[in-house]
């Protein structure tokens, strides 16, 4: 998440972790699924880019008429069927619309076939993970924090993920959870003892919230900050206070 605003993006990827790279022939792909799948009203307007992901993972952000997709360049080269099943299922989470079965079996031989989860692997020897420091800050440890948390909304039903402190300030994002990585990373900027302890649990409470999503059944692949995700991060207690301070920030 990222201060004052309301979307998720990710610190600056270094070169060998490779970089987005816009796709303008996906959207016609997710108009033509729209329709396929029945979606109803307008179809939003998409913008899609390929985005270094450890692994298969996609999501979708719709916010108003406008929705940002994040395919992984793992798909870069797929065959177009493929494509339109990643576009159909991503698409069926937001609208919740049944994917028809031969696409949902498309995808998954693809995912599941040799060579893809060779490239798989190869990605992630590449681009490794996201640098941090350990759940041990300063002036806040996060491990407790992310137990805390657990205990208090989550009946401590979430695994703890790896979890640390950026290795660098970020400018603007206050966490990360990467699904591929299993890993949450929370910006250094928030480990001082001025910043209100409420206010670093409710970044680790919104990025629980991500993993919560993504080992649900919809793992990989959800509907980033949807209505229904604004409603749950809104049973945090001191929701309100934390935002104001974020805010700031
Ligand atoms: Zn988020």
């Amino acid at each position: 998440m990222t201060a004052g605003s309301n979307t998720l993006s990710r610190p600056p990827s270094r070169a060998r972790r490779g970089a987005p790279a816009s796709f303008p022939a996906g959207s016609p792909i997710f108009e033509r699924m729209f329709t396929r799948l029945g979606c109803r009203g307008r179809p939003p307007q998409f913008a899609v880019e390929f985005y270094p992901y450890a692994s298969l993972c996609h999501t979708i952000r719709l916010r108003g008429d406008a929705a940002s997709v994040r395919l992984s360049d793992l798909l870069r080269h797929a065959p177009l069927p493929i494509l339109e099943a990643a576009a159909a299922l991503l698409l069926s989470r937001i609208f919740r619309r049944p994917v028809p079965a031969e696409l949902a079996e498309a995808y998954r031989r693809y995912a599941t076939a040799a060579g893809t989860q060779r490239r798989m692997q190869t990605l992630r020897r590449l681009r490794g993970r996201r640098r941090h420091f350990g759940p041990q800050g300063d002036a806040h440890h996060l491990a407790e924090i992310f137990c805390r948390v657990n205990a208090d909304y989550f009946d401590s039903r979430l695994v703890l993920p790896e979890i640390g402190w950026s290795a660098r300030a970020w400018r603007r994002q206050l966490g990360v959870y990467d699904p591929g990585l299993n890993q949450i990373v929370i910006n250094r900027r928030l480990d001082r003892a001025q910043v209100p302890g409420l206010a670093v649990a409710y970044v680790v409470f919104h990025e629980m919230l991500h993993l919560q999503q993504s080992t649900g059944r919809s793992r990989c692949g959800l509907g980033i900050h949807s209505p229904e995700f604004r409603r749950e991060e809104k049973r945090f207690r001191e929701y309100l206070q934390a935002r104001k301070f974020l805010a700031r920030l």
